[in-house]
Formats: structure tokens, sequence, C-alpha cells
């Protein structure tokens, strides 16, 4: 039991080390709310609910700024999607992000929910470029494989690595097609999450 807490607390140090790094500051009812997230054993229908929450509130945001929006989540299998490992993969490309945008940035959110660590930016900048350079991001980071990151214009339409002419992603483990790999459940999830927690910890 001490070792569960012990854990536990270093992983909210990480969840208010993020915190502190993306808001500036963070009340302690804040982060109670964010450790009661994070701590919570969600349900499949909870990842649905929040799913459809939170295309609504981006949908808001964007009518809002009428500008472009990001919204970066960590591609984790199974039902527990909130663990230190996507915590941590998480605050490492939210940090390349902002720093990606930084003159641009017109508000940002980060969050802990049933679908697992999600950051939302809207950034004054064209979709098309944003896209290019998150794909970039995608492609070229260490873990970029392991993060989808959306990117919606000022309209809201989603644009695609198709509309920059670019293939699909393939699978970090056998280089098929990753959609395939889901579809036809082609890894087990602890194959996929020991893979992406090994990727992780020799990154760091
Ligand atoms: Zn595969």
């Amino acid at each position: 039991m001490k070792e569960d807490s012990t854990k536990l607390k270093n992983e909210v140090d990480m969840i208010k080390d993020m915190l502190t790094f993306i808001d500036a500051s963070v009340d302690s009812e804040a982060l109670n709310d964010y450790t009661i997230r994070y701590t919570k054993q969600y349900i499949p229908e909870d990842i649905l609910a929040e799913r459809e929450e939170r295309v609504y509130v981006q949908e808001e945001l964007i009518k809002k700024y009428s500008s472009s929006l990001i919204c970066i989540r960590v591609n984790y299998p199974g039902v527990i999607k909130n663990d230190y490992v996507s915590i941590g993969i998480m605050k490492i490309l939210c940090d390349m992000v902002i720093r990606e945008f930084r003159n641009h940035i017109l508000y940002k959110k980060f969050n802990i929910t049933a679908e697992g660590p999600i950051f939302t930016l809207v950034v004054d900048e064209l979709a098309m470029d944003i896209k290019n350079r998150t794909v970039g991001i995608e492609e070229n980071h260490p873990l970029g494989r392991f993060v989808d990151i959306d990117v919606y214009d000022k309209y809201n339409r989603s644009l695609s690595r198709k509309d920059l002419g670019l293939d699909r992603r393939s699978c970090y483990i056998c280089d098929n097609y990753a959609h395939i790999c889901v579809r036809q459940r082609q890894h087990s999830e602890k194959e996929i999450k020991d893979f992406i927690k090994n990727s992780y910890k020799s990154f760091l």
C-alpha cells in the first residue's frame, strides 16, 4: 500500500508540473480535480460520452476565436488511458507543440479525461500550415507516433494527412497500415502498451 501511495504522489506531481508548465498558476482545488479524474475507473461508455463532449467544446472554441484548433491525444489502447506513460508522453509533446506555435497561441488547456490526457490549443495560423508542422512532429519526434494531433480549420473542418497528399499512418509494431492492425486487433493491448512504455523509457 505504501508503495502505491508513493507512486500516486509521484504521478500527481507529474500532473502538477504539467499544469504549471501550461497555465503557470494551479490551485490545489484544480489539482484535486485532475487527481480525481486521473484515478477514476472509467468504463467504455465514459470514453464515448467524453468524446462527444470534447467535439462540442472544440466547436465552441473554434466559433469563439474563429481560428484553427489543435487537439493532441495519446494513442493508447484499452480503457485505462491515464498513467505515468501517457501523461509523460503528453508532457513532452505539449512542450514541442507550444514551442512550435509559441507566439500564435490564443488559448490552451490540458485536461485528463476518459479518453486519456488531452491538450487543446487554438492557434492563429492557417490550418494547412499547422497540419504540415504537426505531421512533422508526429513523424520525426521519437514519441510522435504515439500521439494523434488533430487539426481543425476555422470552419471546424478536420484536416487529414490525405489533404497534404500523405499516406496513412503505419503501425509502429509491424509496419502495416495502423488502421488495419486496429481493425483486425493484430496486437494485444499488453503488447502495444509494453512497446509504448519501453519507447518512452528509452527516450528519457
Ligand atoms: Zn501492426
